[in-house]
Parts: C-alpha cells; sequence; structure tokens
C-alpha cells in the first residue's frame, strides 16, 4: 500500500489498487496509464490536433514565454497559500512554468493528447478531468487558474460558479483572457473563443459568484494597436483567410532583430507592471478572492 499527499488539500492518504481517495476531502482520483483520473467526462474545445499544433509554438513563442513571466510576477505579488489548480490547463506550459518557480501547481485537463503532451514536458501532478463531475467535497480545493480559459465558454458563469463551490473563503483565483472586443478578429474565430473581455465584463461575471478583484492590468499594451492594424482592419475589410495561413503567419519566427525588440518591450512592460495597473493591452491578468459570506 502506498501513500500520497491530496493534490486539494494536502493530506496524506492512501493509494490502494490504483485508487486514491482523500480522507479529509474525498477527493477521489484513479491511476491509469501513470496519470490520475478525475472521471471520464470530456470537455474539450479544442481538437486533439490543435494540442499538437500550440505544443509546437509554446516552447518558442515570446507571447507564451512573456505571459508566464507577466503570471509569475503577480503570483509573487498576490501569492497563493496552498496547492493551485490550473485548471484547462492544456499542454501544461504555466503548470510546468509554476513548479519550476516552487509553486505547488497541479494541472487538470480533459484532453488526451493534452495530457500525452503535458508529460513529455515533465510536467509533475496532473489529473485527467474535468471540474464538473470531479469528486471532491466543496471548498476543498485552495487557488484555481484560469489562464486563457474562460473566453472558450459559451456560459462562463457555470465554470465561475463551480470553481466559487471548491474554493474555500479568500481562496484565490487567477484569470488571464484576450482583452477588449474591439480586438475580435478571425484569429478569435479559429482559436474557439466566444468572447473577449475588459475589466468591467470580467469584473461583474466573477462579483455576481461571490469574488472581489483584488488586482487586475492589462498586458501586451505594445501589441493593442499592431493587432487593430494587422488582424482586426483586415479581417473588417478583407475576405477571410484559411485557418491554416492564418496560424502559420502568427506563429512564424521572427527575425532576430525583431525578437530582440520585443524582448525588451516585454521587459519594460513586466518592469511598468511592479508599479502601475496598464488601462489598455491585448490580454487581461486578474486576481480574485473568494469573498465570506458567512
Ligand atoms: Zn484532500
Amino acid at each position: 500500500m502506498n501513500s500520497m499527499k491530496c493534490f486539494a488539500c494536502d493530506a496524506e492518504s492512501q493509494i490502494t489498487n490504483g485508487l486514491f481517495k482523500c480522507n479529509e476531502c474525498d477527493l477521489t482520483l484513479s491511476l491509469a496509464d501513470s496519470i490520475w483520473e478525475s472521471d471520464d467526462s470530456e470537455t474539450i474545445f479544442f481538437d486533439e490536433e490543435d494540442h499538437n499544433d500550440l505544443f509546437k509554438v509554446e516552447d518558442s513563442s515570446f507571447w507564451f514565454r512573456n505571459r508566464n513571466k507577466v503570471i509569475l510576477k503577480v503570483l509573487k505579488k498576490f501569492c497563493p497559500s496552498g496547492n493551485l489548480w490550473d485548471i484547462g490547463g492544456g499542454n501544461g506550459y504555466v503548470t510546468k512554468f509554476l513548479q519550476e518557480a516552487g509553486y505547488p501547481a497541479i494541472l487538470i485537463e480533459p484532453s488526451s493528447q493534452a495530457i500525452q503532451n503535458a508529460k513529455r514536458r515533465k510536467v509533475k501532478n496532473i489529473i485527467k478531468g474535468s471540474l464538473y463531475s470531479i469528486n471532491v467535497k466543496p471548498e476543498s480545493i485552495k487557488n484555481c487558474a484560469l489562464f486563457d480559459v474562460l473566453e472558450h465558454f459559451d456560459k462562463p458563469e457555470i465554470m465561475i460558479q463551480k470553481i466559487s463551490l471548491l474554493l474555500p473563503p479568500s481562496g484565490k483565483l487567477y484569470i488571464t483572457v484576450p482583452a477588449h472586443n474591439l480586438l475580435w478578429s478571425q484569429i478569435d474565430e479559429y482559436s474557439y473563443h466566444y468572447n473577449r473581455f475588459n475589466r468591467k465584463t470580467l469584473n461583474k461575471l466573477l462579483n455576481a459568484h461571490g469574488f472581489k478583484e483584488i488586482y487586475s492590468s492589462y498586458f501586451f499594451s505594445f501589441l493593442f494597436i499592431p493587432m487593430l492594424i494587422l488582424r482586426v482592419l483586415p479581417y473588417k475589410i478583407f475576405s477571410r483567410k484559411k485557418r491554416k495561413d492564418l496560424f502559420d503567419r502568427e506563429v512564424k519566427k521572427h527575425n532576430k532583430f525583431a525578437e530582440t525588440i520585443i524582448k525588451r518591450i516585454c521587459r519594460v512592460e513586466r518592469k511598468v507592471l511592479e508599479f502601475t495597473r496598464l488601462p489598455l493591452g491585448t490580454s487581461l491578468i486578474a486576481v480574485y478572492e473568494k469573498v465570506d459570506t458567512q
């Protein structure tokens, strides 16, 4: 017989015949092919192949790299106490980065392909499943994160309501989302987005389910104008591009000089974020805390 620390409440519990059941919070997981599974539910927005496309891009893209660094900066400022569940964390790009930075991050993701990619990336603490049918007592999960997840929901309030049930009072929820509907373009359609958010719409959604904002800022401010010109205008004025052509253009490698410039701008923006919130950007990062209603 073996035992391990519960991914939700940290209590040490037994593993019996490949089944983990936490004595404290009832979290139940079964081991299949060395991966913990919460259930067999499927809530998958991407094609399995899309996860592979992203997997190829993530390690070389300044966008993913900078988003990780911005997330880390915010986590350092508004530190989670206890485990942090990276919900719908895909190939585990953020989870892995946070684990390496010393945060107890848990990846929870329904896609088999994404889970395999996360394993290749050597992400630890992976749960295959979704929050919808996970077996765990309310208020057991210490902190949650939705990094570019909410925009994939037709009804994001269902996800927020579920997280609100699972977090204890003062539990934190870290969010990144694509910002401003003004920036809506074909990339959003091809990325299975339903929405882009601003501070107001995100706050409205979160406040309605017992969360208060403790921090928020836009980032990728320097991409706002280029995105308007290069993505939004062609989308509004010209004909549609094929998905593959569009993504190829988006992910194509910039030359060394452009890379260096972008890297420097990202660094400056992150420095600015230490002192102030940015009023504009193509992404929004926010930290919410569950309000104690007792
Ligand atoms: Zn537990």
